[in-house]
């Protein structure tokens, strides 16, 4: 199966519609994301101009945008350079200008000839008490219906001006085909809904600012074809994955009976409860797919150790994958001394394992030898071979993407997956990313944790705030030191960092230490580690420190320009410190002035320790964009969906693939068949493939 024919006009290259020219051609792609032309018809409008003002030349209101006809009477070329060329118009009630700069007056006169009646339109201006219009938007001859009274506009970037890409949208439009439907019929017609040809015609032809809500039914509908095809796509995955029929696990065996033993405290009701989800799924004969979500500290680690036992238990291996090196390695130093000592042989995989020492290692995975297998993305390299994996847990699941995900899932027959993410995205994104997994939720902290003290202070108090944690320092405390964060280059980070390091190095001598991401991961470690057992008291570092990391005895955490990091981030940051007992403290630090917005953000922080609230706010204030503070965030990129907005549309849309999952697999229905083209149209190659039994 290919692309339906129908769909071609809409995957034509941009280069074939008029005003895409050879040199704007790039500009376009950059413009809209994409090279085809339906990549143009998924760029909105964002504000109108409205020519509908026809007054007479003495009713015109200066700076009003109006259309006006008129009769050229003369053209009066500039008698210097630098001066504009006029040409005066007039109707029965007074005259007007139109002005131009760097015009020649032969192509004026041929183009506006004298005695000509003309229908111009631009902002009315007053030079000397007489109107004029400079550089007028538009200019027609016959009657105001040959020219558009309402005009949309859109997002534009250099090379390409408003009125090109009205052009080029016209253009774009004439090759938009009709489709068949794939909306279910009641549902469209509940909603009042259009056709999609009719919605994408709408869209670009708003009449007035209603037209360019996001919650209109035009907008709606386009985006609700986008939500049902991400979570057809996620449906359609998890049909796969879920045939496959999975390993019914012993559960409770004499491992994990003897590891519950050994922890020295007692579960959390909110563990207690994922751990019996997991449990169930491990024990029965499907593949579990599921979604440990928990923010940092609610004790996630030790729900994967718990789940790993049932695969023991089984006579089976499992593997935990985490994002980074020094994570992976954290990881396996704390996991040890409790695997060890209930006699499991665990080992640890990172990229640093080279050579004769990486050949040991993998051939105790391949011949069974390690039970548990703690590494990095390393793990599903094809050079790895498992004797007989049965789960893979993979932590901070929005570091990787989907395809990762499987790939590693895919190193055995049936393996279960757990994914762990300490990154607490609404459920409204959650659902894009992870619609295809079942979901167990860490919602309470393990009792004994104080709040944190979290505080706000200007840049400029930072001498205050170093001479603060002075007297902490002296008294053991552990500071991390988090430096601002420059957007688009890691260069400029570390630049920061290190001025910032030089000047605490000023004040604290040999206690403090430099982490950054342009580091080697053995350098990196060094520092973490010295950090960790407490020779270096300070840690400066960029964000490289955001996930997981866990040094309990950490109790301060400032912030540098706190402003530029994403709410979550901050949120994940601050969850460094009040791990242990002792009461902790965050210092946020921002460049003032401060915005209304910025400051609200930062407020938010201050106010809750709550990471889903803090993720919803952030979601509120900033729109989807960037909730994760990162791009690298995994979460797929909509064209029509804005997830902050269309939150409920995403919901409908899971019940809806739902429901075309149980009674029409494989899309062969007349809306199955309309479905396909959907898929084909956002492109969604996993969907795809799966219909072609791949
Ligand atoms: P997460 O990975 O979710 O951020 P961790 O698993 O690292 O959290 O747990 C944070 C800390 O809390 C660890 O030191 C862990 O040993 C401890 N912990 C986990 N569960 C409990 C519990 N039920 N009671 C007390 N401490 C716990
Ligand atoms: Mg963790």
């Amino acid at each position: 199966m290919s692309r339906p024919f129908i769909l071609d006009p809409l995957f034509r290259n941009l280069k074939v519609l008029s005003g895409v020219g050879a040199r704007t051609l790039k500009s376009f792609e950059r413009l809209v994301h994409g090279e085809k032309i339906f990549d143009l018809l998924t760029h909105k409008p964002i504000d109108l101009i409205d020519r509908s003002y026809t007054p007479v030349i003495a009713e015109a209101e200066s700076g009003k945008i109006a259309t006006l006809t008129v009769q050229i009477v003369t053209h009066a070329p500039p008698s210097r350079r630098n001066l504009p060329y006029r040409i005066t118009c007039k109707d029965d009630t007074g005259s007007l200008d139109l002005v131009f700069f760097r015009a020649g007056q032969d192509y004026m006169l041929k183009q506006y000839p004298i005695g000509n009646t003309v229908i111009v339109s631009g902002k009315i201006d007053l030079y000397r008490e007489h109107p004029q219009i400079v550089h007028p938007d538009l200019m027609g001859t016959g009657g105001t219906q040959n020219i558009p009274l309402i005009e949309p506009v859109y997002p534009l970037t250099q090379g390409i001006s408003h009125r090109v890409l009205l052009k080029t949208m016209q253009s774009a439009l004439g090759f938009c085909p009709k489709l068949p439907e794939w909306l279910d019929a009641p549902y469209k017609k509940k909603q009042k809904w259009l056709d999609w040809k009719s919605a994408i015609e709408h869209l670009h032809a708003p009449q007035s600012q209603a037209d360019l809500d996001p919650n209109n039914a035009i907008r709606e509908r386009l985006a609700y074809d986008e939500c049902l095809a991400n979570q057809l796509t996620l449906a359609l995955m998890r049909q796969r994955h879920k045939k496959q029929s999975g390993i019914a696990f012993q559960i409770n065996g004499a491992y994990r009976q003897n590891m519950m033993k050994a922890l020295p405290f007692s579960l959390t009701e909110a563990q207690v409860r994922s751990l019996k989800e997991i449990d169930a799924d491990m024990g029965e004969k499907i593949r579990m797919m599921r979604l440990l979500q928990g923010d940092v500290g609610s004790g996630k680690t030790v729900i994967a150790a718990l789940s790993m036992m049932n695969v023991l238990d089984s006579g089976m291996q499992a593997a935990f994958m985490a994002p980074t090196e020094i994570l992976a390695r954290q990881h396996y130093d704390l996991l040890k001394p409790l695997l060890e000592s209930l006699g499991i042989r665990a080992i640890c995989l990172t990229g640093r394992n080279k050579g004769k020492e990486r050949n040991i290692i993998t051939q105790q995975i391949k011949n069974g030898a390690a039970q548990i297998v703690i590494g990095t993305h390393s793990l599903f390299q094809d050079s790895i071979e498992f004797d007989n994996i049965g789960l893979a847990i993979i932590d901070e699941q929005h570091r990787f993407g989907v395809d990762q995900r499987l790939k590693l899932s895919n190193k055995g027959h049936g393996v279960d997956v757990l994914v762990m993410t300490a990154t607490p995205i609404p459920r409204t994104l959650s659902l894009t990313a992870y619609g295809d997994l079942d979901v167990s939720i860490l919602d309470e902290k393990p009792s004994g944790r104080q709040p944190i003290d979290t505080r706000l202070f200007s840049n400029e108090k930072i001498q205050d705030i170093i001479t603060s944690i002075k007297g902490q320092v002296e008294k053991g405390s552990r500071v991390y030191w988090v430096c601002p964060l420059v957007e688009e280059s890691d260069v400029l980070d570390v630049t920061a960092a290190e001025e910032r390091f030089q000047i605490l190095e000023s004040t604290f001598g040999q206690k403090v230490g430099l982490i950054h991401g342009r580091m080697k991961s053995d350098e990196k470690d060094e520092i973490m580690q010295k950090f960790v057992e407490g020779s270096l008291s300070i840690l400066v570092a960029t964000t490289v420190i955001e996930v997981g990391i866990n040094v309990p005895e950490a109790t301060i955490m400032v912030i540098e320009s706190a402003e530029r990091f994403g709410l979550s981030q901050l949120h994940q940051l601050r969850g460094r410190v009040g791990r242990g007992s002792d009461k902790s403290y965050c210092f946020l630090l921002y460049k003032s002035p401060l915005s209304h917005t910025a400051r609200e953000r930062l407020s938010i922080i201050r106010q809750t320790e709550n990471g889903f609230k803090i993720s919803e706010k952030d979601l509120e204030l900033r729109g989807s964009g960037d909730v994760l503070g990162t791009k690298q965030s995994g979460l797929p990129e909509f064209k029509f969906v804005d997830l902050a907005t269309h939150g409920d549309l995403l919901a409908t849309a899971r019940k809806d693939a739902k429901f075309i999952i149980q009674t029409d697999e494989k899309l062969e229905s007349p809306r199955g068949q309309a479905l396909r083209i959907l898929l084909y149209l956002f492109e969604c190659d996993q969907a795809i493939q799966y219909l072609q039994g791949g």
